[in-house]
C-alpha cells in the first residue's frame, strides 16, 4: 500500500511516503534551532512551528515521491506519545486530509513507529519486514524505553524505561552544566573525542544488584547530571580548570555503559539474538561502538537504521501504518484524539 505518514510528537515536522518496506520520500522539519535558547524543547513553539511547516512539508513529501494524494491508499499518524499540543497539530491535519482526500487513516503509537523504521532503506531499496523477536532500544531527547517485539504489529511488550530524565536530555543537561550549546549530543560526543573516559568515573544509575530488583530495566539518568554538575562544581569552587574533555568522556561512558549493559541483559533473560536501536541519541559514536562491541561478543545480532530514520520522521509512521493494512488492520475511527501519554501496547489507536 501507499501510505503517508505525519509526525509531530515533538520537534520535527515529518512527512514521509512508502509504497510497503519501499521508502519514496521522507522530508523534515524541525524547530530545534527555535528552541536552542532555552536549552530544551519548548512544547508551545513546536506546535506553532508544526502548523507553519505542515502544508508546504506535506507537498514537497508529495512532489518528491511524483504522488497526488488521490494515489495514497491510506494516511497515517502519530496520535502519541509525545508533546500533547505538538501532537495536535498532526492529528488535526491528517484528519483533515484524510476527510478531504477521503482516504483511510491509521493512528498509530510513536515509539512503535520508531521500530517500525527498520522495514525502511533510507537509500530507497526494497525493505523487508522487522526481524522478530526483536529487544529495541529507543533512546532520545523525550524517551528511553526497553522494549520486547514479539510482532510489530500485534505485541509489543514495555520491558522499562526511565524514571526521570530521557537519555537525550541528560546529553542536553550536562552540556548546558558544561557550557556547551544546546542540542547537548553532538557537542558532548566532540569534546568526548579528545578526553580519557577513564578518567572520572561517574555513577551508573539503577544498576546496583539493590536497584534491579526493582529496576532491572529501568533507567534513571538524573542522579548522573547532578553528579556531573557537583563535580564541576567542587572543582570550580577549588580555583581548578574543568578538564571539560574528560568530564564528556566519563559522562558519555556511564550513559552507554548502562543503556548497552540493559539492553542485552533483556536479550539474554528473554531469548531474543537481536536488539534494534532508534531515537536521536542513536547519533552517539560510542553508543553505536559498544553496542557493536558488546553484541558481537554475546551472539546478538545489532540493527542499526540509518540516522534519518532514528531520528522523529514520518516515513517510520507510513511504515508502522503499511504494516497494519499488510496484516488486515482496519482504520481508526475519526473520533481518536491526540494521546500524550500513550502506552506502547496500543500500537494503533482505534
Ligand atoms: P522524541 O523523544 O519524541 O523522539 P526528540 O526530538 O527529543 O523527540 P530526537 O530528535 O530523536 O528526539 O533526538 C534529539 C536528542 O538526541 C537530543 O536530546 C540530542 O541531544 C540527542 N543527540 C543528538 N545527537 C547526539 C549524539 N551524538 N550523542 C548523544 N545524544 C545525541
Ligand atoms: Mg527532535
Ligand atoms: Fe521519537
Amino acid at each position: 500500500p501507499l501510505v503517508l505518514g505525519i509526525e509531530t510528537s515533538c520537534d520535527e515536522t515529518g512527512i514521509g511516503i512508502v509504497r510497503g518496506t519501499r521508502l519514496l520520500s521522507n522530508t523534515i522539519a524541525s524547530s530545534m534551532e527555535e528552541h536552542a535558547r532555552y536549552g530544551g524543547v519548548v512544547p508551545e513553539v513546536a506546535a506553532r512551528a508544526h502548523l507553519e511547516a505542515m502544508t508546504p512539508a506535506i507537498e514537497a513529501a508529495l512532489a518528491e515521491a511524483s504522488v497526488r494524494p488521490d494515489d495514497l491508499d491510506a494516511i497515517a499518524v502519530t496520535s502519541g506519545p509525545g508533546l500533547a499540543g505538538a501532537l495536535m497539530v498532526g492529528v488535526g491535519a491528517a484528519k483533515a486530509f484524510a476527510v478531504a482526500a477521503g482516504k483511510p487513516l491509521y493512528a498509530v503509537n510513536h515509539l512503535v513507529g520508531h521500530v517500525g523504521a527498520d522495514v525502511l532503506d533510507a537509500a530507497g531499496g526494497p525493505g523487508h519486514p522487522v526481524e522478530v523477536p526483536t529487544i529495541a532500544l529507543l533512546v532520545s531527547g523525550g524517551h528511553t524505553s526497553l522494549l520486547h517485539v514479539r510482532d510489530l504489529v500485534s505485541d509489543v511488550e514495555l520491558l522499562g524505561e526511565t524514571i526521570d530524565d530521557a537519555a537525550g536530555e541528560a546529553f542536553d543537561k550536562v552540556a548546558r552544566i558544561l557550557g556547551l550549546p544546546y542540542p547537548g549530543g553532538p557537542q558532548i560526543d566532540r569534546a568526548a573525542a579528545g578526553g580519557d573516559p577513564n578518567a572520572i568515573r561517574f555513577p551508573r544509575g539503577l544498576s546496583l544488584p539493590k536497584d534491579l530488583v526493582k529496576h532491572r530495566y529501568d533507567f534513571s539518568f538524573s542522579g548522573l547530571k547532578t553528579a556531573v554538575a557537583r563535580w564541576v562544581e567542587q572543582r570550580t569552587d577549588a580555583g581548578e580548570p574543568v578538564p571539560t574533555s574528560d568530564v564528556a568522556a566519563g559522562f558519555r561512558e556511564a550513559v552507554v555503559d548502562v543503556l548497552v549493559t540493559k539492553a542485552i541483559a533483556a536479550c539474554r533473560d528473554r531469548d531474543v539474538p537481536r536488539l534494534l536501536l532508534g531515537g536521536g541519541v542513536v547519533a552517539n559514536a560510542r553508543l553505536r561502538d559498544v553496542a557493536a562491541e558488546r553484541c558481537a561478543a554475546a551472539g546478538i545480532e545489532l540493527r542499526i537504521p540509518a540516522l534519518s530514520l532514528c531520528t522523529d520522521n514520518g516515513a517510520m509512521i507510513a511504515a508502522l501504518a503499511a504494516q497494519l493494512i499488510m496484516a488486515g488492520h482496519e482504520p481508526s475511527t475519526l473520533d481518536f484524539g491526540a494521546d500524550s501519554t500513550l502506552p506502547v501496547t496500543d500500537i494503533q489507536v482505534r
